[in-house]
């Protein structure tokens, strides 16, 4: 089936989502920009969406087949994948192996402590508040999701963790933690959505213990676009050998 790229539905900091010619189906397509710090920081890493739409792939690919449904339909050049239509729901939904980032500066913790159980966050999805933390409750109060949406949410995120740890692990790098988004189809049905690249996961040399993510480039610690090419070729020799 031939699918049509329409206009612009939303063009966010590393992606666009198109409309297509088809009520259901969406054009996900991903740029080369990054940012960081809230959009404060502002950059280009090489090749990046190439990359990402990709390792997304795959890794959405492998999710279906072990049974975690998505959004994602197919590759369908390099920079474009073909999605199910979805309303976004505005919660971020953050899984954490082990203390890094945000958590840090908010508990006190320090960089690297090991949480005995994985550990679920939730952040509201608004640029003018900055993403704050938030609960449970609230997403409950203010019906950003329904109770038994939020489980699935939160189940789902669990399931992806302990699918995902392995096969990072197999490729000599440790699943510190990762961010997820949900969303909606017309029909009300709840899928994975966005992308799980090396924007949205925290990644670690399980040898050096390097950063081969993301802080990369925000922490300006040198070949970004080395670390983006070198994680998604050694992915692909996974994914490739799992076939
Ligand atoms: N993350 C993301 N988008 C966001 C915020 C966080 O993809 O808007 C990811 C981030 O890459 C990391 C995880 O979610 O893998 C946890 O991020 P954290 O709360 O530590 O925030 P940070 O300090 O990275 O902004």
């Amino acid at each position: 089936m031939k699918i049509e790229r329409k206009s612009p539905l939303y063009d966010g900091k590393s992606k666009i989502i198109f409309e297509t010619d088809h009520e259901d189906l969406a054009i996900q397509y991903f740029k080369d920009d990054a940012t960081a710090f809230n959009a404060q920081k502002k950059g280009t890493i090489l090749n990046k969406g190439v990359l990402n739409n990709q390792i997304s792939s795959q890794i959405f690919r492998y999710l279906e087949k072990h049974g975690v449904h998505s959004h994602f339909v197919n590759r369908i050049s390099d920079r474009e994948m073909l999605v199910k239509k979805l309303k976004i729901i505005p919660v971020e939904v953050v899984v954490r192996n082990k203390a890094a980032g945000s958590i840090c500066k908010r508990l006190g913790l320090e960089k690297g402590t090991p949480f005995k159980k994985p550990l679920v966050e939730y952040f509201f999805k608004n640029d003018s508040l900055g993403d704050p933390l938030i609960s449970e409750g609230h997403i409950e109060y203010f019906q950003w999701a329904t109770s038994s949406e939020l489980n699935f949410m939160k189940n789902t995120a669990l399931t992806v963790n302990k699918m995902l740890g392995p096969c990072f692990e197999k490729i000599g790098l440790f699943l510190v933690d990762f961010k997820l988004e949900f969303g909606r189809t017309h029909r009300g049905e709840l899928l994975l959505a966005d992308e799980i690249t090396l924007d949205g996961c925290r990644l670690w040399d399980t040898v050096t213990g390097e950063s081969m993510d993301k802080d990369r480039f925000r922490f300006d610690l040198g070949k970004v676009d080395e670390t983006y090419r070198e994680v998604a070729v050694r992915l692909n020799h996974y994914f490739e050998s799992q076939l």
